[in-house]
C-alpha cells in the first residue's frame, strides 16, 4: 500500500544537474543540496538530451539510478509535454500539437510508465507532478484558441487521465495534479468549476485514488502567507477583497488557498486522504522591501499595497519576477492537509526570454516575460514585472538565481 505522506520521515532527491550549475553560482552551495524536481519537458527528456536548455544528458533511469545512489527515499518528476501543451501562453507551448494525444500516450507516457515500473525501483517513493498549467486552463482562458481547441477536443482531459492511469497504477509511484494558485481559480466562478475539470481528468483515468494529491503555486510566485492581513481584514470598514490587489478573490495566500481547495476536492469526490503540495521555490519574497508591520493606512489599497508581502504589480504576473526570492526550503508535513513544501520549479531557471530568442527546442516568445510589456486582460493591463535578460524557458538565469538568494526567507 501507498504511504499516505510520500514525504514524510525520508530524504529527497538532490539533482546534480541542477546542483551543478547553483553550485557554480557564488554562495551558491547554500542551497544546493535541497531537493528540486526533474521535469521530463519532451519526449527526448526520457533517455537524456544533448544541446537542450533546459535538460541535460541524464535520462529518467539515470536520475533513478542515482537516487539510488544517494540513499533517497522520494524522487520528483514534472510530467510536462500534453499535446498542444500551456495554450494561453507561448512561452514553454512544447513540443506536441493539439492533435498528437496518441503521440503523448505511446512515445511519452508509456516509456514512462515502463521504467518508474522496474522492480529495482520499487524501494523510492517516485512523485509526479502532472501536467503543471494544463486543466485550469480549460475553465478560465478559453477565450484563447489553442485552449479552446484542447478543451473541445478532450486533449488534456484524456491526456491527465491516461497519465493517472498508467503511472498510478505503480505501486510506489504518488501522482499530484497541478492545481494553479490562488491568483488564478481563487473566485467562486473558478474555484469549483476547475475542482469539477480535476474530478472529470479522474475520473478518465478509471479510479480517482489515481491521484494522491495536488499542487499549487508551481513555478509562481504568490506568497505563501500574508503575514500582515487576511481575507477578513477590513479597513476603515472596507473588506481588503475590494482592494485592487486582491481583486474579489476570496484567498490572499496559497496556503490559505491549498488547504481550502483540499476541501473542495474531497466535496467533489476526490477520496478523503488526498494531500496538497505548495511550490515554495520562490515565493518567499524577503530582501529589504519585505514590508516588516501592517500599513496603519485608513485607505484599502494603500493598506494592501503597503503591507503585502508579494511585491508583484499583478498577481497575475508569471515570469521572471523581480524581486523575489526563494521561499520555504523543502519540508515535510509543514501544515494540516500539506504533504509539503517542495521545490518544483528549480531556481534560477528562466520562465521564458524576455526579447525574442531564436532557438531549435520550440520555445516561443511570451510578452507576459519581457518588462516592456503593458500586458493584456489577464494581468489587469499591468506592466509585467520580467526580469531583463532572460534566456528561453528552462535555461540557467543567472541573474535571477542571485537574486533570489538575496531576497531568501526565510533568510539563508
Ligand atoms: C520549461 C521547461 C523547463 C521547466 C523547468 C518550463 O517553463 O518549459 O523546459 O524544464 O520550466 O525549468
Amino acid at each position: 500500500t501507498k504511504a499516505d505522506n510520500p514525504y514524510a520521515g525520508v530524504q529527497g532527491y538532490v539533482n546534480p544537474e541542477w546542483k551543478a550549475k547553483a553550485d557554480a553560482e557564488p554562495g551558491g552551495n547554500r542551497v544546493s543540496s535541497n531537493p528540486t524536481a526533474v521535469w521530463l519537458d519532451r519526449i527526448a527528456a526520457i533517455a537524456g538530451t544533448t544541446g537542450s536548455s533546459s535538460n541535460g544528458s541524464m535520462g529518467l533511469r539515470d536520475h533513478l539510478d542515482a537516487a539510488l545512489a544517494q540513499g533517497a527515499g522520494y524522487v520528483q518528476f514534472v510530467i510536462y509535454n500534453l499535446p498542444g501543451r500551456d495554450c494561453s501562453a507561448l512561452a514553454s507551448n512544447g513540443e506536441l500539437g493539439v492533435n498528437d494525444l496518441p503521440k503523448y500516450k505511446s512515445d511519452y507516457i508509456d516509456p514512462i510508465a515502463a521504467i518508474q515500473a522496474d522492480p529495482k525501483y520499487a524501494g523510492l517513493r517516485i512523485i509526479n507532478i502532472i501536467e503543471i498549467d494544463s486543466l485550469p486552463n480549460l475553465v478560465t482562458n478559453t477565450n484563447v484558441a489553442t485552449c479552446a481547441t484542447m478543451k473541445a477536443n478532450g486533449g488534456y482531459v484524456q491526456g491527465v487521465g491516461y497519465a493517472l492511469n498508467k503511472l498510478g497504477a505503480i505501486g510506489n509511484v504518488y501522482n499530484y495534479v497541478d492545481a494553479a494558485h490562488h491568483g488564478w481559480i481563487g473566485w467562486d466562478t473558478n474555484f469549483g468549476p476547475t475542482a469539477d475539470i480535476m474530478y472529470q481528468a479522474a475520473v478518465a483515468s478509471g479510479n480517482v485514488k489515481n491521484v494522491h494529491g495536488f499542487i499549487t503555486n508551481t513555478a509562481n510566485y504568490s506568497a505563501l502567507t500574508e503575514p500582515h492581513f487576511n481575507i477578513n481584514t477590513n479597513v476603515n470598514g472596507t473588506s481588503v477583497r475590494q482592494s485592487k490587489w486582491v481583486d474579489w478573490n476570496y484567498y490572499v495566500d496559497e496556503l490559505s488557498f491549498a488547504q481550502a481547495f483540499r476541501t473542495k476536492l474531497v466535496s467533489t469526490g476526490f477520496d478523503a486522504g488526498i494531500g496538497m503540495l505548495i511550490d515554495t521555490s520562490r515565493n518567499g519574497w524577503g530582501g529589504s522591501g519585505r514590508p516588516a508591520a501592517a500599513s496603519t493606512s485608513t485607505d484599502v489599497n494603500t493598506f494592501v499595497n503597503s503591507s503585502r508581502i508579494d511585491r508583484r504589480i499583478h498577481a497575475g504576473n508569471w515570469c521572471n519576477q523581480d524581486g523575489a526570492g526563494l521561499g520555504e526550503r523543502p519540508k515535510a508535513a509543514p501544515a494540516a492537509g500539506i504533504d509539503a513544501y517542495v521545490w518544483v520549479k528549480p531556481p534560477g531557471e528562466s520562465d521564458g526570454s524576455s526579447t525574442l530568442i531564436p532557438n531549435n527546442e520550440g520555445k516561443g516568445f511570451d510578452r507576459m516575460c519581457d518588462p516592456t510589456y503593458t500586458g493584456n486582460e489577464r494581468n489587469g493591463n499591468s506592466a509585467t514585472g520580467a526580469l531583463a535578460g532572460a534566456p528561453i524557458s528552462g535555461a540557467w538565469f543567472s541573474a535571477q538565481f542571485r537574486q533570489l538568494m538575496a531576497n531568501a526567507y526565510p533568510a539563508l
